[in-house]
C-alpha cells in the first residue's frame, strides 16, 4: 500500500540521517531523501564515497550538496509529496488507535465490573480480574498519551507543509514584479511543449524587451527604472488571457507563454501588449515629465519536438530585428530574416 510504502521510506531516511549524525533540518531532509530515492546518480555518488571513507558530510557539506543537486521547485514537489502522505497515515494510525482505545474501554469497563460481582461472591479468580483491569487502564493511558504524540506530529508536518509551499512560491517569483521568474518559465514552457505535442495544439511564445531602458535609469534614476519595470508588467499580466503565463526572464526582459496559439494569434497578442505598454504613464521629477515605455517584442511558434533553447533564440533573433528596425514593434520570426 502507498502510504505503508511512504512511512517505511520516511522512516529509513530519518534512521540514516540520525546513523550519520544529521542533523534534521528542512534542506537536510531534502538532500537525504533525493540521496535515498536514488533519482539523482551524481549525488548517489558523492554522498556513497563520503560515507565509504568514513566521513559523512557535515553541516557545511550538506548545505553545498542542497545547492549543487537540490533544485528547490522539484525538491519543494517531491517533499511535499512526502508530507503528504506521511500525514494521510498519522490521521490513519490516529483513526485506528482511537477504535482500539474505545473498544479497550469497553473492556476496561467490564472487566471491573466483572471483578465487582467476583468480589461479592469473594471468587479466587477477583485478584486476576482486577490485575487485568488495572493493566487494561495502563494500556488505555499509554495509547491517549500517543495519540498526543501523533497529533503534535500531524501539526508539525501541517507547518512544514506550509513553509515549504512558501518556499516554493518564493523560488518561482520575482520580488520585483509579482511575475513569475526565469526558473518558473523554464518549467512552464517545459510542460507547455510537452502539452503542445501531447495535443497537436499550436504554442505561440513572445519575448519581450524594454527599449532604451538604460536610459531611463540614467535619467530618472534605478527607482523610476524599477517602476518602470512594474508597470510593464501590469500592462502585460491584463492584456493577456487566463491560461497564458508572462514571466520576467531579468532585468528588463519579459516572456510570455501561450499555449494553444498559433502564429497570427501570438502575432495578435503581441501587438496588443505592445499597444498596452506604450499607453503606460509613468511620470518622474518635479515637473512630472513623461517617462517614454515601449517594448519590442519577437514573435514565435514551437516546433513540435524541437530543443526549447533553440525556441527561445528564434524568438530572440526575432525580438533582435525588431531592435534594429525602430524599437516598439513586433518581428515574427522568420519574417525578412
Ligand atoms: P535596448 O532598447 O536595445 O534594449 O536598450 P536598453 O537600454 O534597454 O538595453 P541595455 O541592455 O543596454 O540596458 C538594460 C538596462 O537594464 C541596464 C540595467 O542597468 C537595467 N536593469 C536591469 N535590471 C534592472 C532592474 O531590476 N531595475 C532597474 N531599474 N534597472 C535594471
Ligand atoms: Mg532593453
Ligand atoms: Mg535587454
Amino acid at each position: 500500500m502507498a502510504v505503508d510504502t511512504a512511512t517505511d521510506a520516511q522512516r529509513d531516511i530519518l534512521h540514516g540521517m540520525q546513523r550519520h549524525g544529521i542533523a534534521l533540518t528542512v534542506e537536510n531532509y531534502a538532500v537525504w531523501s533525493a540521496y535515498h530515492g536514488g533519482a539523482d546518480a551524481r549525488l548517489r555518488r558523492v554522498i556513497d564515497i563520503m560515507l565509504g571513507n568514513g566521513r559523512p558530510p557535515d553541516d557545511r557539506a550538506m548545505h553545498d550538496l542542497y545547492a549543487r543537486y537540490c533544485a528547490p521547485v522539484t525538491e519543494t514537489v517531491q517533499f511535499r509529496d512526502i508530507a503528504q502522505r506521511t500525514l494521510g497515515t498519522l490521521h490513519l494510525v490516529s483513526a485506528l488507535l482511537g477504535d482500539m482505545q474505545g473498544a479497550a474501554e469497553g473492556y476496561g469497563a467490564r472487566l471491573r465490573s466483572a471483578s465487582e460481582d467476583l468480589d461479592a461472591q469473594a471468587d479466587p479468580l477477583r485478584p486476576l480480574v482486577a490485575r487485568l483491569a488495572a493493566d487494561t487502564h495502563d494500556m488505555i493511558t499509554h495509547s491517549e498519551l500517543l495519540m498526543g504524540r501523533l497529533t503534535a506530529s500531524a501539526q508539525r508536518i501541517d507547518e512544514l507543509e506550509l513553509f515549504l509551499s512558501e518556499a516554493r512560491r518564493e523560488a518561482s517569483t520575482d520580488p520585483l514584479t509579482g511575475l513569475a521568474n526565469r526558473r518558473a518559465f523554464d518549467i512552464a514552457l517545459r510542460q507547455a511543449a510537452g502539452e503542445a505535442m501531447n495535443s497537436a495544439l499550436p504554442l505561440g511564445v513572445l519575448i519581450a524587451d524594454v527599449d532604451r531602458f538604460k536610459a531611463v535609469n540614467d535619467r530618472w534614476g534605478h527607482d523610476i527604472g524599477d517602476e518602470v519595470l512594474r508597470q510593464v508588467s501590469a500592462s502585460m499580466i491584463e492584456t493577456v488571457r487566463g491560461r497564458d503565463m508572462v514571466a520576467r526572464l531579468g532585468g528588463e526582459e519579459f516572456a510570455v507563454v501561450l499555449p494553444d496559439t498559433g502564429l497570427a494569434g501570438a502575432a495578435a497578442v503581441a501587438e496588443h501588449v505592445r499597444a498596452a505598454v506604450a499607453a503606460c504613464r509613468v511620470t518622474a521629477g518635479a515637473s512630472s515629465t513623461m517617462v517614454p515605455v515601449t517594448i519590442s517584442i519577437g514573435v514565435t511558434c514551437y516546433d513540435a519536438g524541437e530543443r526549447l533553447s533553440d525556441l527561445v533564440a528564434r524568438a530572440d533573433a526575432a525580438l533582435y530585428r525588431a531592435k534594429q528596425a525602430g524599437r516598439n514593434r513586433i518581428v515574427l520570426a522568420g519574417e525578412g530574416s
